[in-house]
């Protein structure tokens, strides 16, 4: 039997741009009904950055004590290494004006328990967990709800009808798919492969600066009690990597980080090392009567840089800052199509700008990394800059901490 149920925004998706949507509409009073596929937000392969324009966002919201209670160390700076072990300092956050002068590392499983608790004390928020979305309900070519169906056990499927969906599923979105909307894609040189080792006492503080050894790459974070490796190598290199075996990857590993040489035996089997599929790419319009979608789901963002999340915060503090007039409104129809449009003008320009940087990223970083060209040092102009004209440090540190055009919470949403 299918349960009939209905909500005014149902959000597809319970990652950092759902989460927040959910939120900021709870607080403008709008009914709101966010849905997540898993039982809870304990996944690996979540990144952890939370930029300064996403601190400054808490702040506004009232949250800024609770973020700051959660497990998490600070970014000060970010560099590349150089060909004799030293390193050249790219970004520097100090130079930006405190508190938002860092990048937090925080488990992203934390950061979202955190802002759902924080809209579970609005009356008009839901979420259902272990709900995955299958696909829309349309009626005369307007999408006017999603069908959804248990994950992970069996149970009744269900309709939920909803004046607008906004689709934050994420990379792989099931509502973009099934709605038809079209992408454009970028080329990615590589993939990255996921996985923990033991993290000691007497370990270094955090500093996110990716080791080259050869042709290898890899780029580790603590977490409270690990720390999550990420190892880069070229797209379709699975099969090789894992016909290789297990010894020979502790060995890459090793002479990549000669610091976790003692700990390489804790990745058991390469079942311990998990693939994922790196892919960046953008809907040519992010939007259909009734459906919109954000995040990664209207533009999937590629890992360099570390910047997806922040982009995908963004999105969700534009939608609802321009979804709540047009709803408070009580607009239907066309007019609250308009406003799923205005979205897409708005947050284009930092979506474009962003996967531009991220593609020079991939040629100037990853695709010499993979030649065996950064042996012989990072890029000369951009470090060149950043050692000899020290605000040009302060630059790159303002465009990864904000970003472009960086949203402020919208007044009602404000506590
Ligand atoms: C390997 C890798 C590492 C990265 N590291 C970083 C980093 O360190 N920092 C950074 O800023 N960015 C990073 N990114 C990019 C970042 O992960 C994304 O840009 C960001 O997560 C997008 O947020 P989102 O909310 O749009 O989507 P997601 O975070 O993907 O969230 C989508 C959510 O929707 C749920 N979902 C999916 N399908 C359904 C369905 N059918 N029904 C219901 N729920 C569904 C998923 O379970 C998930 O919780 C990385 C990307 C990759 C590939």
């Amino acid at each position: 039997m299918v349960t009939i149920s209905r909500t005014t925004v149902a959000v597809v998706g319970g990652g950092p741009a759902g989460v927040v949507l959910g939120l900021l509409l709870a607080r403008a009073g709008v009914a709101v009904r966010v849905v997540e596929k898993h039982d809870d937000f304990n996944r690996d392969f979540r990144g952890d950055t939370v930029h300064a324009s996403t601190i400054r966002l808490l702040d506004e919201l009232g949250l800024g004590d609770r973020f700051r209670a959660l497990p998490q160390s600070r970014l000060d700076d970010f560099s590349l290494p150089g060909p004799d072990g030293s390193r050249t300092l790219l970004g520097d956050f100090s130079r930006l004006r405190p508190p938002y002068d860092h990048v937090a590392m925080v488990p992203q499983w934390d950061l979202l328990d955190m802002l759902v608790t924080a809209a579970r004390e609005e009356p008009s928020f839901t979420i259902s967990m272990g709900l995955a979305a299958t696909g829309t309900i349309e009626e005369n070519g307007v999408v006017t709800g999603v069908h959804l169906r248990p994950y992970h056990r069996d149970g009744e499927p269900e309709e939920l009808r909803a004046d607008v969906v906004i689709a934050c599923d994420g990379r792989d979105s099931v509502l973009r798919a099934a709605a038809g909307l079209r992408s454009r894609s970028f080329p990615v040189p590589f993939d990255t492969w996921w996985f923990r080792l033991p993290r000691e006492a007497g370990d270094a503080a955090t500093a996110l600066v990716p080791a080259f050894s050869g042709t290898d790459v890899v780029l580790s974070f603590p977490r409270p009690d690990y720390h999550q490796v990420a190892y880069f190598a070229p797209k379709g290199s699975d099969a090789a990597l894992r016909a290789e075996g297990v010894s020979s990857f502790r060995e890459r590993i090793a002479r990549l980080r000669p610091d976790f040489a003692d700990r390489v035996d804790a990745i058991g089997s390469m079942d311990d090392v998990h693939v994922l599929d790196v892919r960046m790419d953008r809907l040519t319009r992010w939007w259909r009567p009734g459906l919109l979608c954000i995040g990664d789901a209207a533009h999937a963002m590629s890992p360099a840089g570390g910047v997806g999340i922040n982009l995908a915060v963004q999105d969700a503090v534009a939608t609802a800052a321009i979804l709540v007039p047009a709803l408070r409104r009580g607009l239907g129809g066309a007019e609250l199509n308009g406003a799923l449009a205005a979205v897409q003008r708005r947050r284009t320009a930092p979506a474009v700008l962003i996967q531009t940087a991220q593609a020079m990223l991939h040629r100037v970083v990853f695709e010499r990394a993979f030649a065996g060209e950064l042996q012989a040092g990072p890029p000369k102009v951009p470090v060149l800059l950043a050692k000899y004209v020290p605000p040009v440090r302060g630059l790159y540190a303002r465009g990864i901490a904000f970003g472009p055009l960086p949203e402020h919470a919208p007044t009602w949403a404000r506590r």
